[in-house]
């Protein structure tokens, strides 16, 4: 399994992309710039998108997206998300105001976007990827995702402050090859992430407590004015697994 990090952020500026993962070059786990960091040649082999949860940072580059590959893609683009999720882009984003609604464009039976709803604990095939949903906590429904293909195995957190499915799942997978797990904010703001649902170095430090096994970790979704201070932050834990999920590198899992 070929895991291409194209927004490894939990904002935006120069050099920091939001999140954004390219599975196999089909798949694409959410979609916070998707549009601006592959040329369209390669947005159109993207057949199928994955989506944790309705914030803009998760799906900021959709409406692009989508405009990119119309009519140029074999059939519709597939959305995968919680019943939640698609509620929400229903409503707020493809509502005809802020963007066309493409579940009925160019036609209602021929659609440039489907709609598909993924429910917590069961897996789905999603090109050629076993992904199951897993609850984590967060202000809006919000799902991290097991993926696994061939003998590869990844977990991956989206966006969580402290919870408790996400470790139950690592420590009962045979083998595991990598754990994203994200962490935010820098420990001053340690009120701001405990609000909003995300990790800090300490609450990450506290968190990691309940895992059992060593497995390559691998930090993502810092916010792009922490990233010095929450770099320094986890120096300090000297944890000999952790590592930075790198923007623009390919990781290859097997
Ligand atoms: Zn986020
Ligand atoms: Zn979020």
């Amino acid at each position: 399994m070929e895991i291409e990090v194209l927004g490894g952020f939990g904002g935006e500026c120069l050099g920091c992309r939001m999140t954004c993962l390219l599975i196999d070059d089909r798949l694409a786990l959410d979609a916070g710039s998707l549009s601006e960091a592959l040329p369209v040649e390669r947005q159109v082999g993207v057949r199928s998108v994955l989506l944790s949860h309705s914030h803009l940072d998760h799906l900021a580059s959709l409406p692009f997206f989508i405009e990119n590959i119309f009519g140029k893609s074999e059939g519709p683009i597939e959305i995968h998300a919680s019943a939640a999720t698609i509620e929400s882009i229903q409503s707020h984003l493809f509502n005809d105001a802020i963007w066309p609604d493409f579940t009925r464009l160019p036609n209602r039976w021929l659609p440039t976007v489907r709609f598909h709803e993924l429910k917590a604990g069961q897996p789905v095939e999603i090109e050629g990827v076993r992904v199951t949903p897993i609850p984590v906590d967060h202000p809006v429904p919000t799902f991290g995702f097991l993926l696994e293909r061939g003998g590869a195995a990844v977990l991956w957190s989206s966006d969580t402050g402290s919870t408790r499915r996400l470790w139950e799942i690592a420590n009962s997978l045979p083998a595991l090859n990598a754990l994203c797990i994200e962490t935010s904010f820098d420990n001053s703001m340690q009120e701001i992430a405990d609000l909003s649902g995300h990790l800090t170095p300490h609450t990450l430090e506290r968190e990691l407590e309940k895992l059992e096994r060593s497995v390559p970790l691998l930090l993502h979704h810092l916010k792009p004015p922490c990233v010095e201070a929450i770099r320094r932050q986890v120096r300090r834990l000297a944890n000999p697994d952790v590592e930075f999920l790198e923007q623009g590198r390919r990781y290859s899992f097997s």
